[in-house]
């Protein structure tokens, strides 16, 4: 598997990078592992325009979807002709919920095939691909992408919790959220700091963390990496836009 790091930036874009998107690749297959605010704009940097085979939104908050609704445009509106709706797999109400974001404008499905995730284990083209419900606000899944005997995990938006750590075990690579610092005034069930990250690879025996969704304006990277490496043995990384991974 191929990951490339189209967008990172949490909650809202950085200066440097989009939103949460992301771009697994296997045997020329390419998933888009959320569609966060601004990522439309990296997909054309690293792959063609209309060259991808499905979407999966982990939840509907907009740094994870909205260029989503974007890309309604490209697909419907091509000069050579709409293309076929792309396999989109998301949280129930992703049809109404990305309509409304796009304008009101009748149902999304000539553009996309939509599939309502549940916890568990299914195909998207030649990927295995389990998703398990996390601890975040809203409907929430994080990400386990198995192929040939490799395994990238994704933990969404979550607070530390056991879906994340089952998620992400023994994985090649784990990336995972780092949302805050450890002083914040965290509020519970919501996002992860540095340490609750590299707590949660340790725990998972992964190989590799891959810290991502660090709120640009308002961290601080050096401090989520120490916090981070303090807990996790491993090999640690904050992830940057373009960044790309051999897994
Ligand atoms: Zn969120």
């Amino acid at each position: 598997m191929k990951l490339t790091v189209l967008g990172c930036a949490g909650s809202f874009p950085g200066p440097e990078s989009s939103c949460s998107a992301y771009l697994v690749e296997a045997d020329g297959f390419r998933l888009m592992l959320d569609f966060g605010t601004g990522s439309l704009s990296a997909l054309q940097r690293y792959a063609s325009l209309t060259s991808i085979d499905a979407v999966l939104l982990s939840h509907l908050h907009c740094d994870h979807m909205v260029d989503a609704c974007s890309y309604v445009v490209v697909r419907r509106y091509a000069p050579d002709g709409p293309h076929k709706p792309l396999p989109l797999f998301a949280p129930a109400g992703a049809p109404r919920r990305m309509a409304d974001v796009y304008g009101h404008d009748g149902p999304l499905d000539d553009v996309y095939e939509f599939h309502t995730l549940q916890p568990g284990t299914f195909r998207i083209g030649p990927l295995t691909v389990t998703v398990d419900r996390v601890e975040h606000p809203i409907e929430t899944y994080g990400v386990r992408n198995e192929h040939d005997g490799r395994t990238l995990a994704y933990s969404a938006d979550s607070a530390l919790c056991d879906a994340v750590i089952r998620l992400a075990s023994g994985a090649d690579a784990f990336l995972c959220e780092a949302s805050y610092l450890d002083a914040d005034p965290n509020p519970p069930g919501l996002h992860m700091t540095g340490r609750d990250a590299g707590e949660a690879a340790s725990k998972a025996g992964a190989r590799l963390l891959l810290l991502t969704h660090l709120v640009t304006a308002w961290g601080s990277e050096a401090e989520t990496l120490d916090t981070a490496t303090a807990a996790f043995s491993g090999p640690v990384e904050v992830v940057r836009p373009g960044a790309r991974y051999h897994i």
